[in-house]
């Protein structure tokens, strides 16, 4: 039977409406971003998914390379009040969750969440943007430090009793994003990451959305970049010397030296990890080839609803595969900070197939 052709991972924007953080460098939730006080303004209501669109986009996908699917990474996903009809669209289609949280547990606590989600997630990234509570609180408003560690902690309790008893494996992240405030922790944290069981560290360059944070790049100037590398440096040393309690290296991901290229492009020969591999759907339903912000993702074209069209045909419709083959044409796409080198991409798409076996 000929496989269907697809993407093997789609995020689903669940709920990009609601947190209980106001991060700095959010596109939606900061303090400096007007974005949800326009919302208000508008008088529109917060966006929500329709559980019956991911059931629709899962079924029409059996028979193609999807493996794994990603609630909202804008907004707390566990906010989403049907999350767990989510989890059980897992089981039912066979596909694995990779979740992206801000590591405050809502409603349930870190143990009862962990009981739910282990058993049929790939990865859960936990946004970590300093090793001090200082810094992560001046970077996660709203967030408490020690309540943080602590359900980082019981997760950690949970995922390793399933794994003891032969259950699913589920890999710990911390996600970052790179910016001034949490430059010289990022070793720290890597170091925390060790101590805990946390498998990977994980980041990338800031978007910027507001004039607050343009100061806050590390892609603004070389001296900017001669101290972002000189903690690559630091970070390539902390990796080797403070192990996993079980020995095995922390995974540094896109923690890699810059040159002055960076400034305007962060990779020039740098290609797009997403085209051709993931899609991403609006809590309303529209089609979108990447994860970059909002306003930008727009200019690369309307693809269409998939609550009108089946994944795979705009998957295979020209206008998609047009952007595939000439992205670079894009502003957006020529400064985008997600491009990797070709060889990190592969890499990068051979471990996420391992971590699914
Ligand atoms: S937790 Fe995520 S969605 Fe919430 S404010 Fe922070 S970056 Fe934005
Ligand atoms: S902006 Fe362009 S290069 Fe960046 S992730 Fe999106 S499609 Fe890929």
């Amino acid at each position: 039977m000929t496989q269907k052709t697809g993407p093997w991972r789609i995020t689903f924007d669940t709920n990009p409406d609601d947190c209980n953080l106001r991060c700095i460098m959010c596109e939606e939730h900061s303090i400096y971003s007007p974005c949800q006080d326009k919302r208000r303004e508008r008088g529109e209501p917060r966006r929500r998914m329709s559980v019956d669109l991911i059931r629709k986009v899962l079924k029409e996908s059996q028979g193609s390379p999807l493996r794994e699917i990603i609630p909202s990474t804008m907004g707390e996903p566990l906010l989403f009040r049907k999350f767990g009809e989510i989890i059980d669209l897992c089981h039912e289609y066979k596909v694995k969750m990779n979740l992206t949280t801000n590591g405050t547990f809502p409603k349930l606590g870190a143990t009862k969440w962990a009981e739910k989600i282990v058993p049929i997630t790939s990865d859960v990234k936990i946004s970590w943007n300093g090793a001090t509570k200082r810094t992560s609180e001046l970077i996660m408003i709203g967030s408490n430090f020690e309540s943080r560690l602590q359900n980082v902690k019981d997760f950690i309790t949970v995922r390793d009793r399933i794994a003891a008893q032969g259950g699913n494996f589920c890999r710990v992240t911390f996600q970052l994003t790179f910016i001034e405030l949490g430059l010289e922790e990022i070793p720290d944290v890597i170091k925390l990451a060790a101590s805990l069981g946390v498998n990977r560290v994980k980041g990338h360059h800031l978007w910027v959305f507001t004039d607050q944070m343009k100061n806050q790049t590390l892609r603004r100037s070389s001296e900017s970049i001669r101290r972002w590398n000189r903690i690559v440096e630091v970070a390539n040393e902390t990796v080797e010397k403070y192990r996993l309690p079980n020995g095995v290296k922390v995974i540094l991901e896109n923690i890699y030296q810059l040159d002055d290229h960076a400034i305007e492009e962060l990779l020039p020969k740098g290609v797009c990890p997403f085209l051709g591999e993931e899609a991403w759907v609006s809590a309303e339903g529209r089609f979108g080839p990447c994860c970059a912000p909002d306003e930008d993702r727009k200019t690369l074209g309307d693809f269409g609803n998939l609550s009108e069209k089946s994944i795979e045909e705009i998957w295979n419709s020209k206008k998609y595969q047009d952007l595939k083959s000439n992205y670079l044409k894009h502003d957006v796409c020529k400064g985008c900070n997600m491009r990797k080198n070709i060889e990190d991409h592969c890499e990068n798409n051979s471990e996420a197939e391992l971590a699914n076996l």
